[in-house]
């Protein structure tokens, strides 16, 4: 029988459901590029999106000097020397799409090159169980949910599974979010801290939803929260961290024009005219539908085209339903770019972000919005849903602008079109506020502390 837990460590990087195949098969969601852009930069002319590229190495700590400051890097490396020889588990529930993934793929070859010996176990399940992960995550958001014995049996079975393969040997153990909440039940035969990183909004969860994982939750040593509005009452310790961006990723660091432009050109996509722009997974919370609806009434008044860029998660069975709405909702407009990406897409979304004359991101619910913290760091202005960790990062009228409406939303894309200098203040302000709060060096600080923290309860 087949190891269901598909583990990387080193590189920072599992290796389950990279493939095409099984990107389509496990999201539902086709790959149909749209044209098939030649990158310039590290990509050969001709790339076909289809075919996932070879990630580039990962970068080292030293060549964040450039962004952060060479004092920044000093403070990692002290926290982190009475760290060495600390051995750290990361398991979440999906190894491509989404932030999370984002995230550890660089949060762990850091902390390896720090020397806290870090691996990544990504947990699999049926579609069974992450469809009621999904609805889980649904539900916690705050929709209405029916929680049935057998969908509590399918999430315990498919954790039980995958707490029988894993192993729990390291000194501390993250789990991420609530789909592998559940191997808390490995902590009796584990001599590990465990600490329950949650992604999610949890400010408003379904009740039954959240009565069912709150015992799971209650047995970890600590929790980890996004924004301060989404603790719960909880007899463990609670912190905060915001997630982060690695701003020399493929998805965030700097491009040549020409590689953007030639991007554009392949979608067909005109740069000398307005680019509005909302990259997301095609998923309701993100209202991408929303959006299409604040573009029409904004459209007229002024021109713009808009580019709706996503994918599916590996973990999201939704994606080709919503995707469907969205292909609906647009029409046969011809200044509308329904971008059905693969998540091997990073250089082609920095693109188009870079490309974008504003940001959108219409969520009605959020996490935190990692889409948000791209398009500020590429100075764009950002228009979003006042949800989740976006007001976090987008404070009213000085680093974008916060919306709650499909009309609140076409308004301030009328507006920032038509105020270009007040629209190009938001976005240096925004690059500032991620450079100082949002960045990758910043998490890799919060958990140093955090790991100091839990091995001073062991070591008297
Ligand atoms: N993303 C991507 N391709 C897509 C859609 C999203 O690479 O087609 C990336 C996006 O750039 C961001 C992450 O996935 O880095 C989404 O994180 P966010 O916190 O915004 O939302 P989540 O998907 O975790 O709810």
């Amino acid at each position: 029988m087949m190891d269901p837990v598909k583990t990387r460590s080193e590189e920072g990087r599992p290796a389950e459901a990279d493939t095409p195949e099984a990107f389509s098969s496990r999201s539902g969601v086709s790959l149909q590029s749209p044209a098939t852009p030649a990158g310039a930069e590290s990509r050969k002319p001709g790339r076909n999106l289809d075919t996932p590229p070879i990630p580039p190495p990962p970068p080292h700590l030293d060549d964040y000097q450039s962004v952060v400051g060479g004092a920044d890097l000093d403070e990692l490396r002290f926290l982190a020397q009475q760290l060495k020889g600390k051995s750290l588990k990361m398991v979440n529930s999906t190894a491509v799409g989404g932030g999370v993934a984002e995230m550890l793929n660089r949060l762990v070859p850091l902390l390896n090159e720090l020397e806290v010996s870090t691996r990544w176990d990504v947990i699999t399940g049926g579609n069974d169980f992450f469809e009621i992960t999904k609805a889980f995550h649904n539900a916690l958001h705050g929709s209405s949910y029916q929680l049935t014995r057998q969908a509590r049996e399918i999430f315990l079975m498919y954790n039980e599974q995958n707490r029988q393969r894993m192993q729990f040997s390291e000194d501390v153990v993250v789990i991420h979010d609530p789909q592998p909440a559940a191997l808390i039940n490995a902590r009796d035969s584990s001599h590990a801290h465990w600490v329950w990183r949650c992604h999610i909004d949890l400010s408003n969860p379904h009740p039954e939803v959240w009565e069912f994982l709150r015992p799971f939750v209650e047995r970890y040593d600590a929790a980890v929260f996004s924004s301060q509005s989404f603790a719960r009452q909880l007899p463990i310790p609670q912190y905060l961290f915001y997630p982060c961006i690695d701003p020399l990723s493929e998805k965030n660091r700097e491009l040549e024009d020409s590689f953007v432009q030639k991007v554009c050109d392949d979608f067909g996509i005109d740069r000398r005219r307005p680019i509005v722009t909302q990259v997301s997974r095609f998923d309701r919370l993100k209202d991408p539908v929303g959006v299409v609806q604040a573009y029409r009434l904004a459209k007229k008044y002024v021109d713009c085209q808009l580019v709706l860029a996503g994918g599916g998660a590996s973990d999201d069975p939704e994606g080709a339903v919503v995707l469907q709405e969205v292909k609906e909702a647009a029409g046969d407009d011809h200044d509308v770019f329904i971008l059905d990406l693969p998540p091997w897409c990073a250089l082609e979304i920095n693109a188009l972000q870079h490309a974008s004359t504003l940001i959108v991101q219409k969520s009605i619910k959020e996490g935190f919005g990692l889409t948000v913290t791209e398009a500020l760091w590429k100075g764009k202005p950002t228009i979003a849903g006042a949800v989740g960790g976006i007001p976090n990062q987008i404070i009213q009228k000085l680093t974008g602008a916060l919306v709650h409406s499909v009309e609140g939303c076409a308004y301030q894309i009328r507006y920032l079109l038509t105020h270009p200098e007040f629209a190009r203040q938001l976005g240096k302000n925004g690059r500032e506020h991620v450079k100082e709060n949002f960045l990758i060096t910043t998490n890799v600080r919060r958990w140093l502390l955090l790991l100091r923290l839990l091995s001073q309860e062991t070591t008297p």
